[in-house]
């Protein structure tokens, strides 16, 4: 793990320093937060801890995406308390989605924690445990992301998970209303960050030996719509090449905004990276520009994650989503088309308010069309607040939603296994993460450039290193492979040995 700490400790040498420890509930715009969160706790001087029981400091980073968080988190919370009065100096933080929603219902709920900040107020979460200590719990709550650009998160200090690999956030909150999701009530709508901003971050990381980095946004397509607003707000707009982008700003005739399409060329082009990944497209807003990008882009990966949520056009109207079954075969199929070798990956949702057996039928069709390598499948939950989760009087009975959920399975699965078995004999080029969780110290893990895990018997492979295998089995979640040659070594400067995930 590495740490990129910008400001200095704050204890004194002769000090034990305190230790935290965050967990994390939900997405990878959370995970990357919580990296966010201990970068901002490791430069106040606070050092890692092992597991919540050990630490002074714990920060529940929360969700409310998935199903029971509420239940969960003060669950946690709970079982905390009779810590906390073991260990007076103990502090709790509460932040994320949930936090966002409940606000001071947290204190009501758990008054032994002794801060709660917002999905905007990551950068303040330090400011707010080191009130607390003297003045009492602490809430703060922010409606929005902050308006100016340069107040942006992306300033704060960050402690990768991984050396060589690193999500980078393009845009934070959503402007859709699909009925289903909590997005837009908790993130806020969506504000893309600065062009020159994310490309100088991805510099950076490069120069530090990532190879890898994962552009992140709840759209990623529609990445710059208010940057070029803003831009064109202002009478001088062509000076604003930071914002948008230098090849926007310099256009003679310029477009109506820069596109992610862009963005994507000129990550793919910095030096030293060679893995680009994106998550996620809307299938509605995945533009011919954005595939182009993917085809011609030697360093982005030929891996496209497209939601597809259900197969039903009525359904995909219900939930509001924007396209129809066939469109989004179209665009797959035009993806497939232009980008060799590309592996396809999808979210659906079923037993959503109202699917009927018909609806159920079309998505089974859908998906085996697409053919995917692999399928997030979700049983309906309903979050608070959706328009989804008022439809009571339509919720499908849970046993018609299991089998369902079980059929969908197998559908996926089979195309999975299809796809994998496709590519036993082959040649991949895997990213090595680290010794497998399981089949003892020789077996190792990694990922190949389409995103499937592939593990590997070998000695002496490092984490960050490039190697070549062949593939000797398939199963629907991983590949097998003989370890052939080592292609590249680590470029990061830290090797410190980490377990696959
Ligand atoms: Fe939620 Fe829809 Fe926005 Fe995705 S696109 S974050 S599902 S509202």
């Amino acid at each position: 793990m590495t740490s990129e700490l910008k400001s200095p400790p704050a204890q004194s040498v002769a000090e034990t320093p305190r230790s935290y420890h965050v967990r994390t509930f939900g997405c990878q715009m959370n995970e990357h937060d919580s990296e966010r969160l201990a970068g901002l706790l490791e430069a106040q001087g606070l050092v890692p801890a092992q597991d919540v029981e050990n630490a002074d400091v714990v920060v529940f980073n929360t969700c409310c995406i998935r199903e029971n968080a509420d239940n969960r988190l003060y669950g946690n919370l709970g079982q905390l308390r009779a810590l906390k009065q073991l260990r007076p100096g103990m502090q709790i933080a509460v932040g994320g989605c949930l936090a966002q929603k409940d606000r001071e219902k947290v204190l009501e709920r758990a008054p032994w924690v002794d801060a709660v900040f917002g999905t905007h107020n990551v950068g303040h979460a330090a400011e707010l445990l080191e009130r607390a200590r003297t003045d009492g719990p602490q809430v703060e709550i922010l409606e929005s992301a902050p308006a100016s650009a340069e107040e942006f998160a992306s300033a704060l200090p960050v402690r990768r998970e991984l050396p060589f690999a690193a999500w980078v956030t393009i845009q934070v909150g959503c402007d859709n209303h699909c009925a289903f999701c909590i997005v837009p009530a908790v993130r806020g709508p969506e504000i893309s960050r600065p062009f020159a901003e994310i490309v100088a971050e991805v510099r950076e990381l490069a120069a530090r030996g990532t190879v890898e980095v994962t552009l992140l946004g709840q759209n990623v397509n529609s990445y710059g719509r208010d940057l070029a607003l803003q831009a064109r707000s202002s009478e001088d707009w062509r000076a604003h090449s930071y914002t948008t982008g230098a090849e926007w700003a310099a256009a003679a005739a310029p477009r109506a905004r820069p596109l992610f399409a862009d963005l994507l060329r000129a990550v793919a082009r910095v030096e030293g990276i060679d893995r680009v990944r994106f998550t996620s497209p809307h299938p509605k807003d995945l533009r011919p520009e954005t595939i182009e990008a993917m085809a011609s882009e030697k360093a982005v990966c030929p891996h496209l994650h497209l939601p597809l949520q259900s197969g039903s056009d009525r359904v995909l109207a219900l939930m509001r989503r924007g396209y129809t079954a066939k469109r989004y075969l179209e665009r797959l199929a035009a993806a497939r088309a232009a980008v060799e070798d590309l592996a396809v990956t999808t979210d659906i949702i079923v037993g959503f308010p109202g699917e009927t057996e018909q609806d159920f039928t079309r998505t089974l069709e859908v998906a085996a069309e697409a053919e995917y390598d692999s399928a997030y499948t979700f049983i309906f939950s309903p979050r608070p607040g959706t328009e989804a989760a008022a439809r009571t009087e339509d919720y499908v009975p849970a046993e018609i939603i299991a089998e369902r959920f079980e059929r969908l399975r197998q559908v996926v699965e089979r195309s999975a296994l299809r796809r994998h078995e496709a590519r036993v004999g082959r040649t991949e080029e895997m990213l090595v993460e680290g010794q497998a969780k399981k089949g003892g110290p020789g077996v190792y893990s990694g990922r190949t450039r389409q995103n499937k895990l592939v593990h590997v018997e070998a000695t002496g492979l490092r984490s960050g290193m490039v190697v070549e295998v062949l593939v000797e089995y398939g199963a629907p979640h991983f590949l097998k492979g003989k370890f052939v040659r080592v292609l590249a070594q680590p470029r990061h400067r830290n090797l410190i040995p980490v377990a696959a995930s």
